[in-house]
């Protein structure tokens, strides 16, 4: 039996996206990304040179300047006709915006231009061995001597470890504490005293995540990012966006598993009838659909509050979790509806569930977001006004 599957939303530029996956075989090279892993330099340029990176960022710096919720109609597009590989490739000017923002003029013109452009790979050193979801453990020391600072420390789990250009390195400045006294400096990773580690991923390979030491590295004054010590507070308005952006990418990607499930169960046969005729097939199917919809929309309206100015972090936080939590359940009911086949990797559900794994661990745990949830719901004696407060 044909299904009826709901349109995509549209864009004006929907068309124009398509073609671009087409033209570049965008779906078959996210199946051989994940096979021999590597950085798609090629697409990556493509991309920047079509004007498909970082689709919200200023048109000062060769972007398209899309207001937000735009950008994430498209990210879930992409997301959908490709997997995560090209939407988060997207994404990366949005990941450093505290460059773009916060550079100075020389910074942005050497680094952040041409990463709009899909010319140079910026990563971003956050974390630590000591030092993830806690971010006031954070230990890498920036010390300043005469015109230049000196970075020494450890950041794990990188994006990029050893294919970036350069990375925005957070590092805090001697005897400071906490979130307070956090830099964030843009460092080249071909400077002196640099050593990058590869480790291996269950998904999302073509990241090549991995360790980059930094021994007394030196780093001039005029690639210190902004003021000392406003490292953190620069970069959670960026993780709070983009978490809205993450989170269409992850249904967009489950979207895909969900149409191509609905097809198979409207036409394989089993004890005499279609599989949708079994409800214990067809109910958490349908149910995938309500879920994968709302938390759609869900991340929609977040990214229109942000467009029009205001900060929605609990709802794009919650926004990124639950759409790991839909996406996950919804591809996992692709691999289990289509039987053995779904488990081989014949069929590209199991590369997407293991690509969207991450999504319960990176850019905020989901345990962490949920705990920043729950401050502003039940909020702490003489704590800060909550996000709630900002909602209108
Ligand atoms: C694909 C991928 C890409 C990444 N890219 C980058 C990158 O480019 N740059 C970068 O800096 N980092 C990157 N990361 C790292 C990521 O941001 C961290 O892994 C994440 O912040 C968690 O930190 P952690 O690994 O130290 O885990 P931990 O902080 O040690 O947490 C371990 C577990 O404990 C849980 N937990 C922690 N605190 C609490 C609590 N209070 N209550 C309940 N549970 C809790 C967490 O949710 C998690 O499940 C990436 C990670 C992944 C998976």
């Amino acid at each position: 039996m044909s299904a009826t599957i709901p349109p995509l939303p549209d864009d004006p530029l929907a068309q124009e996206l398509d073609d671009f996956v087409d033209r570049w075989r965008l779906v078959d090279r996210a199946r051989e990304l994940d096979r021999t892993p590597a950085f798609p330099k090629t697409e990556f340029a493509e991309m920047g040179a079509a004007g498909w990176l970082g689709l919200d960022r200023k048109a000062e710096d060769g972007a398209r300047a899309l207001p937000p919720s735009r950008a994430g109609t498209l990210l879930y597009r992409l997301a959908y006709r490709a997997g995560t590989v090209f939407a988060k490739l997207s994404l990366q000017p949005g990941f450093s915006s505290v460059l773009g923002e916060h550079g100075s003029p020389a910074l942005v013109e050497r680094f952040y231009r041409p990463l709009v452009k899909g010319r140079r790979l910026v990563g971003n050193h956050l974390t630590e061995p000591d030092a993830g979801s806690d971010l006031g453990r954070l230990a890498t020391v920036a010390t300043r001597d005469g015109s230049e600072y000196r970075v020494s420390g450890v950041k794990s789990e990188a994006a990029f470890a050893a294919d970036a250009d350069a990375a925005i390195v957070y590092a805090r400045t001697p005897g400071s504490q906490g979130l307070a006294g956090i830099t964030a400096f843009l460092i080249p990773q071909d400077s002196l005293g640099i050593r990058a580690t590869v480790i291996e991923d269950l998904g999302e390979r073509w990241m090549r995540r991995g360790t980059v030491r930094y021994e007394n590295v030196r780093v001039p004054i005029d690639h210190r990012i902004g003021e000392e010590g406003e490292g953190i507070r620069y970069v959670l308005p960026e993780l709070a966006r983009e978490r809205a952006y993450l989170a269409l990418i992850y249904l967009g990607v489950a979207r895909a598993s969900w149409e191509q499930t609905v097809r198979h169960v409207g036409e394989r046969v089993v004890f005499d009838r279609p599989l949708h005729e079994h409800e214990a097939v067809a109910f958490p199917l349908v149910q995938d659909w309500g879920e994968l919809e709302s938390c759609r929309q869900f991340a929609e309206r977040a990214l229109a509050r942000i467009g029009a100015g205001e900060r929605a972090d609990l709802d794009t936080s919650l926004a990124k979790t639950m759409a790991t939590t839909i996406a996950l359940r919804t591809i996992d009911h692709a691999i289990q509806f289509h039987g053995g086949a779904g488990y081989s990797r014949a069929l590209p559900h199991e590369q997407r569930y293991r690509d969207v794994r991450s999504g319960a661990i990176a850019h905020g745990s989901t345990e962490v977001l949920l705990r920043a949830a729950a401050r502003a719901i039940w909020r702490p004696p003489h704590g800060r006004a909550g996000p709630f407060q900002a909602t209108k």
